[in-house]
């Protein structure tokens, strides 16, 4: 079985969600900042290479994107080994999530705050990684992953697990009323603010596409609530660095 890193006592950093085949693992602080563009960027490779050696991946099997809040989802191949891993310049353009049904491919997202998304279908073996932000989750991110991976892969959605990284939860996330109106569902009023639940709202969209409610794990962790181990881009402001989150099929 494998060890995670920084996670000795508990090996799979979302409970259930664990699978022969497959390795995945989100960074915490205490890995350091994985962004090349946002935060302390000074150990940025060596934090990357740190993370992924404990991993058993090798850093030029990382694919990296681009963020940008959007939805847009890419297809990843052997092709695309090493995009962004280096260096910024090289990252796959204007993308927020990533699939793939090659082994040996690590899908990566960097996130503070957004919910990075987890997704693995044991019967066509195939995953993906998506970056939730707000924004991207108002785009419908998530349900165009799965659209994709049903067209490029044939995924069955009953068939597909799906693991819920670390982000920022209800408890800490106030939004602004007007961005408040671009939704219908996982909105809470908390001293008459106004809360947004992005774990709910995208586990709302993955069951409405008919993936099963036992299928989907989360974690649960709040990045604000615990930011003594995670990045939290509301708490700590623009300064803040980045964890990574990654999949592969072994
Ligand atoms: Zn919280």
């Amino acid at each position: 079985m494998p060890v995670l890193p920084s996670d000795r006592n508990n090996p799979y950093p979302i409970a259930g969600f664990y699978f022969q085949g497959l390795v995945y693992a989100f960074s915490k602080r205490i890995d350091g900042n994985m962004s090349l563009v946002y935060g302390d960027t000074k150990d940025v490779i060596l934090n990357r290479k740190n993370f992924l050696r404990r991993l058993n991946i090798n850093y030029q099997d990382l694919v990296c994107a681009k963020q940008v809040h959007g939805s847009n989802v890419v297809y990843v191949t052997k092709e695309d080994k090493g995009k962004g891993t280096l260096s910024y310049q090289t990252a796959i353009c204007d993308t927020d999530a990533l699939i793939t049904d090659q082994k040996g491919i690590a899908l990566a997202v960097l996130t503070a705050d957004c919910l990075p998304v987890f997704l693995y279908d044991p019967n066509t073996l195939c995953i993906g990684l998506v970056h939730a932000g707000s924004k991207s989750t108002q785009r419908k991110i998530t349900t165009k992953t799965l659209h994709l991976m049903q067209q490029r892969f044939n995924v069955n959605p009953q068939n597909l697990y799906v693991g819920f990284g670390p982000c920022i939860r209800k408890c800490c996330y106030e939004i602004k009323k007007d961005f408040a109106e671009y939704f219908n569902y996982g909105l809470f009023l908390q001293d008459e603010r106004y809360h947004l639940d992005l774990a709910a709202i995208n586990k709302k969209e993955l069951l409405e596409a008919g993936v099963r409610e036992e299928n989907i794990f989360d974690c649960q962790i709040c990045t604000s609530c615990q930011s003594k181990n995670f990045f939290s881009y509301r708490k700590e402001g623009s300064s803040c660095g980045r964890m990574m989150s990654v999949i592969m099929l072994k």
